[in-house]
């Protein structure tokens, strides 16, 4: 993956908005082996209400969740099972550098694992969850890229045309598309909320 040759074969370009919603962090101290494995469960189980994503793991365990607005009690309910149960527990309802920052000297003094995180494809920020994620994949529908774009540099690539927003994602991209950034894009039709594109067949010789 990311290589030159795979982009060359890109023959399809998607893009996917994101659902977006609350955030919160969640920090916990644990003192036991136990602890991880119940807090783990816990998560696991909220992940049919929500977007979850472990930070950390270790003595500190800490993760971010992403619910629905209507959800933001459930929140509130987390943090409190979190504080009646363990002694140590901290959360936010942001995620920034600064949390982040905290995380990572936590992991440090505890000697804790901080997660890979992924980044935004433009401004190189840590984005727990997407705005937008675009797919390139090749004829035969296989996923040969995915990029991952932060709400601002998402509102920053807003365009009149969804065909313009996904062109100026790819030129604001920090890699370099090259001509498919540039390439002439097809609408296609799609049953799910995602925008799908071709590529059109007169732009193939200069791609391939
Ligand atoms: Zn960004």
């Amino acid at each position: 993956m990311g290589k030159q040759q795979d982009v060359e074969t890109v023959r399809e370009i998607s893009v996917d908005p994101q659902p977006s919603g609350l955030t919160a962090v969640y920090l916990v101290e644990t003192r036991s082996d136990k602890e991880p494995r119940e807090i783990a469960k816990l998560f696991d189980e909220l992940g049919s209400h929500m977007q979850v994503r472990q930070l950390s793991r270790g003595r500190l365990v800490s993760y971010i969740v992403q619910a629905y607005e209507s959800d933001a009690s459930l929140l509130d309910e987390i943090e409190n099972l979190l504080k009646a149960n363990y002694a140590f527990v901290v959360s936010q309802s942001s995620y920034d550098e600064t949390i982040h920052r905290i995380v990572r000297e936590l992991c440090s003094d505890t000697g804790s694992k901080l997660l890979q995180m992924p980044r935004c494809n433009i401004c190189r920020k840590a984005v727990p969850f997407p705005t937008t994620v675009v797919t390139l994949s090749d004829q035969g529908g296989s996923v040969l890229l995915s990029r991952s774009y932060c709400g601002s540099c998402t509102a920053e690539a807003a365009a009149p045309s969804n065909k313009d927003f996904v062109r100026s994602l790819l030129n604001a991209d920090r890699r370099d598309f090259g001509v498919l950034a540039r390439a002439e894009l097809v609408r296609r039709r799609s049953r799910k909320q995602n925008i799908r594109f071709r590529i059109k067949s007169s732009e193939l010789a200069q791609v391939s």
